[in-house]
């Protein structure tokens, strides 16, 4: 059976799911997605507005630049 399918949330989870990176094993498992960015300094795609996400560029710098950028 498939990771994905041992979890009990992950349709729920999936239909929250804003990334566009179609290859990642992880969509709908929030808890692995979290740790794998976590892990790499970074934050998930749920985070980012959809023309940020588009970019793929999870970090929390990125994150932080985007909204600290005042007119
Ligand atoms: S945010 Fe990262 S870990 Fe989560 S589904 Fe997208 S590519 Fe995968």
């Amino acid at each position: 059976m498939a990771k994905i399918d041992k979890c009990p949330k992950s349709k729920v989870n999936a239909g929250y799911c804003t990334c566009t990176y179609s290859s990642c094993p992880r969509h709908g498992l929030c808890c692995e997605c979290l740790h794998y960015h976590r892990h790499r300094n970074e934050i998930p795609a749920c985070y980012f507005s959809a023309e940020e996400e588009k970019t793929y560029n999870r970090s929390i710098e990125f994150y932080c630049q985007r909204r600290t950028k005042q007119a």
